[in-house]
């Protein structure tokens, strides 16, 4: 009988741990609550009506469609039974011979209920949607207001200077440029502000001083209204409080401010690292079980390199993902095991139209050379030449005519 494999999560880590598993060694059931996988980086185009969800969004069982030895269940895994091995989901218990856990991670608050009630955030394909549809309306609420328009209406905040609020921020002040005022003549523009609030000294932190310098002189020439070195300290829905003791206005909060585990229930407490992760060794494995592991966001790994873990990114996500899936045929074979080992090839951001900042390992530049590699790169990471294209055209057609057509308002219930 084959060895069975549960693997709980879709997203980036989990996906190319199954498609790097030689097909018909194991039987592998993927449990996921979304029917798709999502592609995180550019959530800040669907938010902005740049794309459309659909176009970063995959279905799981299309991407397994010919892998006979994969099953997909759509469910929410609520805890693991490390001694039983079985996971208990909304869809039932289902018993693993291996558990990989792949569950990424959502948005951190850091324990502020007030902040998680009131603000938006950026981790999922229907909260960029939802992101869309509330600032798409903020400008209906402004028109219908008429003179009494309040003034949080007038003021949009992103909440974390790093790569999403930096694009996110970004985005908003292109499209308050060049597209809202031909949608909404009725609305005086020059009174919509975009701030950008980072609790560091800059921009971009993790990235290179030119990546630093760049980004905030690309935001101020957008006319972003940048404030670094401030916490946010509260939001009632209403009024923002900073620890300038400053307080702003505003009825559009996104906060992109941190991220924290999905932890999967009944695993021991001494596994749980800083930032919620699980804490594995260097081949994935979670310390303390012999067939569980984590990879992607969840998994906290100290190596010599990265002595308090890796950068919780995509590349890492594969990698990890690929190199578990090697080590599974390796020791289906009774072959030695590989150690995880990240190879930074860089990272980038964009700020807007030919506006981006590259940093490679011996090399950063920005400008139009660098919005180019982006675009071509996140092109080339999309799943399906379908996708590609559609990503492409709607790229193309942006840049020539600067007037999307994807503006749209769609909710399930339109009286929420
Ligand atoms: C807005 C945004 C922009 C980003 N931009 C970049 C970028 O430009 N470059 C870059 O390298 N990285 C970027 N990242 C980070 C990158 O997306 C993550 O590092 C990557 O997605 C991690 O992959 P993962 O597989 O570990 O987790 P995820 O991709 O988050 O996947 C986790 C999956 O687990 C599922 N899941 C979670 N809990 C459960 C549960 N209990 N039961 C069932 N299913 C569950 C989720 O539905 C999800 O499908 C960005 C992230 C965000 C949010």
């Amino acid at each position: 009988m084959k060895k069975k494999i549960i693997v709980i999560g879709g997203g980036f880590a989990g996906l190319q741990f199954i498609k790097n598993l030689k097909p018909g060694m194991f039987e592998v059931v993927l449990i996921d609550r979304l029917n798709h996988h999502q592609f995180q980086p550019l959530f800040y185009q669907v938010a902005t009506s740049q794309i459309e969800p659909t176009s970063i969004s995959f279905p799981l069982r299309k991407i397994f469609q010919d892998r006979k030895d994969v099953t997909v269940r759509m469910a929410e895994v609520l805890a693991a039974d490390p001694q039983n091995m079985t996971v208990t989901s909304t869809a039932g218990t289902f018993e693993y011979d291996y558990l990989v856990i792949a569950s990424g991670g959502k948005t951190n608050y850091y324990g502020n209920n007030e902040l998680e009630k009131h603000t938006l955030s950026l981790k999922t394909t229907y909260e960029a949607i939802k992101i869309r549809n509330e600032i798409l309306e903020n400008f209906e609420n402004i028109l219908n207001s008429g003179s009494n328009a309040d003034e949080g209406l007038f003021n949009i905040v992103v909440v974390g200077g790093g790569p999403t609020g930096v694009e996110l921020s970004g985005a908003f002040a292109e499209i308050k440029r060049d597209i809202l005022p031909k949608d909404f003549p009725g609305i005086d523009f020059s009174r919509l502000k975009i701030h950008l609030l980072e609790g560091g000294d800059h921009t971009l932190n993790t990235m290179s001083d030119l990546a630093k310098r760049s980004s905030e002189k690309y935001l101020k020439s957008l006319g972003v209204q940048l404030r670094t070195g401030v916490f946010v300290r509260n939001y009632d829905g209403s009024i923002l409080q900073l620890s300038n003791g400053e307080h702003l206005e505003s009825k559009n909060v996104i906060w992109t401010a941190g991220i924290t585990g999905n932890l999967i229930n009944g695993l021991s407490q001494e596994v749980t690292a800083p930032g919620k992760r699980l804490r594995v060794d260097r081949t994935n494995r979670v310390e303390g079980y012999e067939n569980i592991y984590a990879i992607g966001d969840i998994a906290y790994m100290e190596t010599p390199k990265y002595p308090k873990g890796h950068p919780q990114v995509a590349n890492v996500a594969i990698n990890q993902g690929k190199n578990l899936a090697r080590n599974f045929t390796r020791m289906f074979k009774g072959g030695k095991l590989t150690e995880y080992e990240y190879r930074d090839l860089g990272s980038m951001a964009t700020v807007g139209r030919n506006k981006a900042i590259v940093d490679l390992p011996l090399v950063s530049f920005h400008g139009y050379l660098a919005w180019y590699f982006w675009m071509f790169l996140h092109l080339m990471l999309i799943l399906s030449v379908r996708n590609k294209l559609i990503i492409f055209i709607n790229w193309a057609w942006n840049y020539i005519t600067k007037n999307s057509s994807l503006r749209l308002i769609l909710k399930i219930d339109p009286d929420k």
